[in-house]
């Protein structure tokens, strides 16, 4: 193999580098639109969730049923909103759904508090 024929391999390889960098950043960008799209119905199932839980609360406020909806529905949401949570985003009431950035909410945490009380 001669000079200019490894001159045209490396070229040549340089080429696929660059192909696939360009490939892999289509990727990222469909797989950030995804989560983008994963996030929005995380959040708007929660906010249904909320809407019927306060509709069911409406229309039957015993003290008995509450109690139970608190042992059973929430359980589920509870650790939706900490898995949420987890990933890095509000779920406090001031800035549901937001990204965190690596920051303790003190309004987050007072989520939490009160589920464990
Ligand atoms: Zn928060």
């Amino acid at each position: 193999m001669n000079k200019r024929e490894i001159f045209d391999q490396v070229s040549d390889m340089e080429k696929q580098i660059g192909e696939l960098y360009e490939q892999l950043g289509e990727i990222k960008h469909q797989l950030s639109a995804l989560l983008e799209e994963n996030h929005r119905l995380e959040m708007e199932n929660h906010h249904l969730r909320i809407h019927l839980e306060n509709m069911e609360q409406d229309s039957d406020n015993k003290d008995v049923s509450s109690e139970e909806r608190k042992g059973k529905f929430p359980s589920e949401g509870y650790d939706n909103l900490a898995r949420l949570y987890d990933e890095g985003f509000h779920i406090c009431n001031l800035e549901f759904g937001s990204p965190r950035q690596n920051q303790d909410c003190i309004f987050c945490l007072e989520f939490f508090d009160k589920k464990t009380k």
